[in-house]
């Protein structure tokens, strides 16, 4: 399998390309990214900010989950920007105790309205077990629903401004670090939904549980407006990071000081990057499938995130992703509880899903790799069950 010459990424990633000097696209992007004149965006960012402020019954609306994207892009738009949103949350069912506790403390510190919307769990589960065998994918529910719920509610309250935090440009090359990325239908058919609509996926799970009579009714959070829907009510949903450059150990750093934001140990990770993706109990469910899939896990993601901010040497990332990429992880328990599924069936779905040139290691061989990093939210995790 190739591997880009500057990161650790390998050929399998998603809309990752190589250049004639094995240099994944991500890398390059982030070259341009030192070449934007950010003084001008953030002048572009104020006139937008001016359009909107003080029209509507809240100035924008923020997508939040609590964890450092979303916590960060709050914090810089009601201090910095002196903006009055309405912070929206589709919970996932999945949030960590450390990022309840991160929400209630970011809200209270910055004084905002807060609508949280936890969908009907056992919809959620169906809809999981469907993803992964469709796609080797068990977040659909969750990627589509983070999307669609703040988009329609910015419709139905007529509070057309909403920010996101970061850019897709920093990870991925669904869009290039110069376009102004904006979320619609075709980001979200694209980058987003997998290829699968909610309407899809309601006459899948129809076709899978054909006694339970599912209605169009429960698949509504995950029903995305047409782009006539959204253009006709004037939506305009953009990304914080393509008007300030996004670096995200310096934000941390100020969450962190700022509103006493606290990081949490996931599985996969080396526990310095206690910043990353703490807020979801099946994150080291989903890095361990990427892993079998595609050969790279969230260590691989992360220290190239750091080579390509000159943090890190390529071999001591090389070293790390050794230690921590593709390991068991203790969550896959609660994995299987949930779906009824044994651990062989699990694997026989992920396999099928594996992409080439990438062969992943045997059974045998990934039951020998076992993550013996714990959450300590795990256990209670389990019980819930
Ligand atoms: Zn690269």
């Amino acid at each position: 399998m190739k591997y880009c010459s500057k990161c650790v990424t390998p050929e399998t990633a998603e809309t990752h390309e190589f250049n004639s000097k094995n240099i994944c696209s991500v890398c390059n992007q982030i070259e341009d990214k030192n070449k934007i004149d950010w003084n001008e965006r953030q002048n572009d960012l104020d006139q937008l900010i001016s359009i909107y402020k003080d029209k509507y019954d809240y100035d924008c609306i923020v997508p939040f989950s609590g964890g450092k994207d979303s916590v960060f892009a709050l914090w810089y738009l009601v201090k910095k920007k002196k903006l009055k949103p309405l912070v929206l949350r589709f919970d996932h069912n999945f949030l960590r105790k450390t990022v309840q506790f991160n929400t209630e403390k970011t809200l209270n510190k910055l004084g905002v309205d807060f609508i949280n919307f936890k969908p009907n769990f056992s919809i959620v589960k169906k809809m999981m077990i469907e993803s992964l065998i469709r796609r080797g994918d068990f977040c659909w529910h969750c990627h589509v629903g983070i999307t669609a719920f703040p988009i329609n509610t910015a419709i139905q309250k007529n509070i057309p401004l909403l920010f996101y935090g970061e850019p897709s440009a920093e990870y991925s090359s669904f869009y290039k670090y110069e376009d102004i990325e904006e979320l619609n239908v075709e980001k979200f058919n694209k980058a987003i939904n997998l290829g699968i609509n909610a309407e899809d996926m309601l006459e899948m799970l129809r076709e899978r549980y054909p006694k339970e009579n599912i209605s169009k009714k429960e698949i509504e959070p995950y029903i995305f407006p047409s782009q006539r829907e959204i253009n006709k009510n004037k939506i305009k949903a953009v990304y914080l990071g393509n008007y300030i450059p996004w670096d995200v150990r310096k934000q941390v750093e100020i969450i962190k000081s700022e509103i006493g934001w606290q990081g949490d140990i996931v599985e996969g990770i080396p526990p310095d990057y206690d910043y990353e993706k703490i807020e979801c109990m099946m994150q080291g469910v989903r890095d361990y499938v990427k892993f079998i899939k595609r050969g790279f896990g969230r260590t691989a993601h992360l220290t190239s995130i750091d080579i390509r901010n000159g943090r890190m040497e390529r071999n001591k990332a090389l070293e790390l992703c050794k230690i921590y990429d593709g390991k068991k992880p203790k969550a896959l328990e609660l994995f299987l509880k949930i779906t009824n599924m044994t651990d062989n069936e699990f694997h026989d779905i992920v396999e099928k899903h594996v992409v080439s040139p990438h062969q992943p290691p045997s059974r045998e061989e990934l039951n020998k790799r076992k993550s013996n990093i714990k959450p300590k939210d795990l256990e209670d995790w389990i019980e819930k069950f």
